[in-house]
This record gives C-alpha cells, structure tokens and sequence, in this order.
C-alpha cells in the first residue's frame, strides 16, 4: 500500500502464478506445461536466429506466423493476431473489446486471470455457477444479451476442471448472443478439443484465443494468438499499437514458425499426453480418487475421505508438487499436469503411501 499508488492498484487483487520452483529435482506437475520438449525443428530455428541479426527490431506485424497460422487454420492474415502469450493476447482484447458499463459473464470456476484484467481495466463481471457436476450450462448464457452482456469468456476445455463443452454447444451460446463478443480460450483444446475456431467466418462476434504455451510445449517461449473476424482483430492490433508495437521477438517468431511447420512433432506429442491421461485418470480412480473427465493436459482429481491441501504438502514432502486452489467448491481437488510415464509412475507410488 502506498500513497502513490492509483486507486485501480490499490483494489487490484493480483493473479498469483503457478510456483516455478529453482529445484530441478522436482518433479513439476503443478503448471501444466508440456512434458517432452518443444518441436526440435523450433529450437533449431531458435538456434539460427540467434545470430547478429538480433540488432534489428522484429517484424512489427509478426507477418510471417500470421500467415502460416491463417495457412494452418484456413483462415486470411486479417483474421489473426498473435501476442507474447495468450495472457497478453487476452489482456488486449479485454481493452479492445470489452465495454465498461456492460458486464463480462463468466463461470464461477475458470481461469482465475479474468477477474484480475477486470479489476485492471474496470470492467465489471459477472459469474455463473457451474453445474453440480462442474459442467458448463449452455442454456444460462441463452440468451444474456437482455440482461445487458457486453461479452462473454470461457475457456474450453476450462481450466481447473478440464471439461469440454461440446462444439454445438459453444456455437449455440455464440449464436444465441449476436449483440456480445464471446471469447473462447482455447489454451488446452489440443488435447482432444474440438476447436471453434471453424466458426469464426460464420460469426463476427467469436473470439477464439490459443496458446503455444501447452501443446506446442514452447511456455517458455511466450506465444499466443486470436483469431477472429478482421474487425474484433484490428481492435486488439489498435491496443497493442498502442503500448506495445512489437509483438513478438525476433527468437519467438522464429521458433513459432518452425514450430506450426512440424506438424507431426505436434500430433505426436499431443497423442503420447492424451494416453498417458488415460492411464493416469485409470490409476487415480483405482486408488479411490474421483477425477473429472478431462480434456486437457491435466486432471482434476478429489479423494472422498482425504483433505487436499494435506494431500498436496505431503506430495510436496516427496518432491511432487501439484495444484491445490483454496477456492470456493474446489478446494477438495487437486489439479495433476500430466507428465512423462515417469513421473506419473513417481506420483501414484507416493499417493499409494500417503493414502496407505
Ligand atoms: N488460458 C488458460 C485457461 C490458462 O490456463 C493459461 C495458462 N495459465 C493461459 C490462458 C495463459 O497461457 P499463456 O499466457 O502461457 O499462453
């Protein structure tokens, strides 16, 4: 707290990211990154633009990966905008699109940053309660334009829970609400989603934001996009002209091309984490944990009879760390990135002792 500071800091109540712990004996399930390494066809495009170039400003309208994500999706460079990570690319379109006096809707379980960009830009919200079975209701966002939406945000598959809604359901809520811009996050979908991306030459009123932060394994690197009817697209290009003319640096483009390029790197590597949920969602259930049918790189699991913080600090005594949310109807789950066969291995054998 401080005098200086403004009234929109003072009320903000910051995000607080997942731990990055300086160990490297641990074994991480707790961000969700991807649990082999990135496209080497991307690393090595890394490699080569590191080179004396580095003295020139990257391209400012990153045209190159807007063309081979617009080639990959079917989709014209007008209706593209990629970002330093899909926070970045969210946070434009929060300003760009999104109107102060009309509420946000979204679920009361889902990626805890949108409240944070709401207080940040004085954007007022509203949530929806999720079903008893953490899934999303279609029908109560039908339709909210007579209660004044402005817009509305959800993330499929959502984040914690890892629930799909299905494509006929999203177009429904985006239909069903012409007068609302709807933002789908797509951070996880790669991992046996279905995109809405496809809809968007039917509905100038779709947002659909992706990250290469999980399945293309590359969070370090920091790249996101939209994709969106050129109109919702030269919003978010007017915000980002407007503080931040460089949307990418020049390794990021880099690796981001090479990256949408590999495409049978990015199949595979979404296939090997896709099974190993499968055997991991199996072997949870067998020790008497019930895990939500997850569509994403992770799982959302609750044991009926033990507490989940106790859980996660006794994984944590074995060098496990997971996610534990003290939140309202979540806090007896524990989110488990899915990791490489061994770590999962590591982490049954060390819930079969605790639960021992
Ligand atoms: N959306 C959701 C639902 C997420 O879980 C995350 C990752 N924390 C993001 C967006 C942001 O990912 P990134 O900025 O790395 O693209």
């Amino acid at each position: 707290m401080s005098r200086y500071w403004s009234p929109i800091v003072h009320r903000l109540t910051p995000y607080v990211p997942g731990e990055q712990p300086k160990l490297d004996k641990l074994i991480k399930l707790n961000t969700n990154e991807h649990p082999y390494g990135p496209s080497p066809r991307a690393v090595a495009a890394i490699r080569e633009a590191a080179d004396d170039s580095l003295r020139l400003y990257p391209d400012p309208n990153a045209d190159k990966l807007k063309a081979v994500l617009a080639q990959r999706h079917g989709l014209t460079p007008a209706q593209v905008f990629v970002g330093n990570g899909s926070d970045e690319v969210l946070a434009h379109a929060f300003l760009g699109l999104l109107k102060q006096d009309h509420p946000l809707w979204f679920p009361d379980i889902t990626y805890s940053f949108y409240p944070v960009y709401c207080g940040l830009y004085e954007i007022a919200y509203e949530t929806l309660p999720l079903a008893d079975d953490y899934s999303l209701r279609p029908e109560d966002y039908l339709p909210l334009a007579g209660r004044r939406a402005g817009a509305i945000i959800f993330a499929n598959p959502n984040a914690p829970t890892g629930r799909l809604l299905a494509l006929t359901e999203v177009e429904r809520i985006v239909a069903g609400n012409p007068d609302a811009v709807v933002l789908v996050d797509e951070a996880y979908v790669d991992f046996g989603g279905e995109s809405a991306i496809p809809l968007v030459e039917r509905y100038p009123n779709l947002l659909v934001v992706q990250t290469f932060s999980k399945s293309r394994s590359l969070a370090g690197l920091r790249v996101g996009f939209a994709v969106g009817h050129p109109d919702l697209i030269e919003a978010l290009e007017r915000v980002k002209n407007s503080f931040n003319s460089y949307p990418l640096n020049r390794l990021a483009l880099a690796g981001a091309v090479a990256s949408v390029e590999d495409e049978a790197h990015f199949r595979d590597s979404c296939d090997r984490v896709i099974s190993s949920r499968s055997r991991l969602t199996e072997q949870l259930s067998e020790l008497g944990f019930e895990v939500l049918p997850s569509v994403a790189n992770f799982v959302f699991a609750r044991h009926p009879r033990r507490d989940a913080a106790g859980l996660a600090a006794a994984l944590r005594e074995r060098a496990i760390i997971v996610r534990h949310f003290r939140a309202p109807r979540i806090d007896q789950f524990l989110r488990i990135t899915i990791g490489t066969d061994a770590q999962c291995d590591a982490l049954l054998a060390a819930l079969g002792e605790i639960l021992a």
